[in-house]
């Protein structure tokens, strides 16, 4: 979603004549676009900003910006603790961004913007194309949580849960199109609860990736992050009815303990995961899952972690994102006491062996045959191109003619758990 907000950003300060210069002793402004997901996020800010001061000592002083949540979990704190900053804005308010640095440039004022306006900035957003061109284009359709897990900082730094009007995004996504892009990424902290309502038309997730169906030069529609309480009946139908939708699904659990899931307000258990998981197989045996986990959770025991361990080995994701856990300022967790590092590190080095060699076996099974490839860009300096399959799975290939946007069977070579290495030659063949 940062990249996306970036972007955005981007549009917005072109507006009042700024552009991006790769020379950085050379920039006017410096804005770090910051997300709170990972840990220490605001010492990483705050070393950051050492740098660029180390980088500016003898030169003008640029003007420097940090959005995005760790600004706006930090406020004020960060204007006191490093001067070096001049504005601070929250990821609700960089709409107002050229106002805001036309405000400073005035009144050289510190400014700390940090108001939850969501509407207005999608509606001052929507006055302003979107001039992300790549051929996989993120598009945010909601924002916020209401979910509250005891872990989690969104709810505080994003807001409540906002779903932009319908119309909008579709503007949006066709804007994108006409752009370039072929596949559209749908994004929100919680994109499956989308939910807006119209003249008594209530439009849903599953109302978007069907109306952009619909988009002939779009050729692959994802969508993420999802909640497992979202997953409506609705929208596990369009893995039936939507060829464009990919058959692959990111759906966080974070463990497969139910006590854990308890204590982390997660508001479901591991059987109704698995009857998410189940629905979807049922519609389509071939979709295939990644997920989140987070290890060492504050009262987390061995039994827990085997639990966590169970779930990986029947669901079999192709693919996930595992941490330990660390707490968040401000969050209902961080007032538990924290499990001992030894023993989390142990069962993340586990986890991850697990979810590794669960890659390496979905991989593997491309090997020698023909995949269909969404071609993205050109590799830097290299005869090779890059795309992803169906599953999101990354692909690096030899071609003898294709270009970024097009779908290619690529035959795949080789692999590892990162990914497949193949070739793509024009005499083409049925991809899997
Ligand atoms: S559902 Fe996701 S975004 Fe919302 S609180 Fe839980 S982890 Fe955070």
């Amino acid at each position: 979603m940062n990249e996306y907000d970036s972007n955005r950003i981007y549009d917005l300060v072109k507006l009042i004549g700024f552009s991006k210069t790769n020379i950085k002793n050379q920039a006017d402004c410096y804005l770090l676009n910051t997300c709170h997901i990972r840990e220490k996020a605001a010492e990483k800010v705050y070393h950051e900003i050492g740098r660029v001061k180390k980088d500016f000592k003898k030169l003008k002083k640029p003007l420097v910006i940090v959005s995005g949540c760790v600004a706006q979990a930090e406020s004020d704190e960060m204007i006191k603790r490093e001067p070096y900053i001049d504005i601070v804005i929250g990821p609700q308010s960089y709409h107002k961004i050229g106002d805001l640095i036309l405000n400073y440039q005035r009144k050289r004022e510190k400014i700390n913007e940090l108001e939850f306006d969501v509407i207005e900035k999608f509606d001052s957003l929507e006055k302003i194309p979107n001039s992300q061109n790549k051929i996989s284009s993120y598009l945010t359709i909601q924002e916020g949580c209401d979910k509250f897990c005891n872990f989690c900082v969104v709810p505080y730094t994003r807001g409540p849960e906002y779903s932009r009007p319908f119309k909008q995004i579709i503007n949006e996504a066709n804007n994108l199109v006409n752009n370039g892009a072929r596949e559209i990424i749908l994004l929100g902290q919680n994109v499956n609860a989308y939910n807006f309502l119209e003249n008594k038309k209530n439009y849903r997730l599953s109302s978007i990736i069907k109306e952009l169906e619909n988009i002939t030069d779009l050729k692959r529609i994802r969508y993420m992050t999802s909640h497992p309480k979202d997953m409506t009946d609705d929208l596990i139908d369009c893995y039936r009815d939507c060829e464009k939708l990919m058959p692959f699904l990111h759906l966080p659990i974070q463990t497969g303990s139910d006590r854990i899931l308890k204590l982390m307000n997660r508001k479901h258990d591991k059987s109704y995961y698995m009857n998410v998981i189940n629905k979807i197989k049922k519609i389509n045996e071939n979709i295939k899952f990644s997920s989140d986990f987070i290890v060492g959770y504050p009262g987390e025991i061995e039994k827990d972690f085997n639990d966590t361990v169970k779930l990986i080995q029947d669901v079999i994701f192709i693919n996930s994102y595992s941490f330990i856990y660390s707490s968040r300022p401000g969050t209902p967790a961080a007032k538990n006491k924290l499990n001992s590092l030894k023993i989390s590190q142990e069962r993340l080095v586990k986890l991850q062996k697990i979810l590794i060699h669960n890659q390496i076996e979905n991989n593997k099974k491309y090997l020698e045959k023909y995949c269909e490839v969404l071609v993205e860009n050109k590799l830097k300096n290299s005869s090779k191109y890059f795309g992803r399959t169906k599953f999101m799975t990354p692909v690096k290939f030899e071609s003898e003619d294709c270009s970024p946007g097009e779908l290619v069977n690529v035959k795949i070579t080789n692999f590892n758990h990162n990914g497949l290495f193949g070739f793509h030659s024009i005499n083409k063949t049925k991809a899997a």
